[in-house]
């Protein structure tokens, strides 16, 4: 299961985050999800739950952002939205675009004590 790796990689990165700091808990993990990243967040939600039984994060709390995709045209310029699954330009209906936003997943924030 993608997700149970996904979640044991970042709780490695969590504790050596924590280890650094001194510090032997964590209480808040905040993840930013692209939609194109292919993670779905309540799978990763229900994976973490199986890791709630080590003491570093039994009082840890799991948030997920979720990123819309974000777009630059290279034909008119145009940043921003695209239509659920249509990856056309909403301006102009082009289909040379790269993607600005929405595409990995990110550890935006910890806690730790
Ligand atoms: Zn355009």
């Amino acid at each position: 299961m993608h997700e149970l790796a996904i979640i044991q990689d970042l709780l490695n990165v969590c504790e050596e985050n924590a280890h650094k700091n001194n510090a032997n808990k964590i209480l808040k993990i905040e993840l930013k999800i692209g939609r194109l990243s292919g993670v779905e967040a309540h799978y990763l939600h229900r994976a973490f739950e199986g890791f709630k039984s080590e003491k570093m994060f039994e009082n840890a709390e799991l948030i997920i952002h979720i990123q819309d995709v974000v777009i630059k045209c290279e034909s008119c310029g145009f940043e921003g939205g695209i239509k659920k699954n249509r990856f056309v330009c909403i301006v102009c209906g082009g289909t040379r675009l790269k993607v600005i936003d929405g595409e990995e997943l990110l550890l935006l924030r910890l806690e730790m004590e």
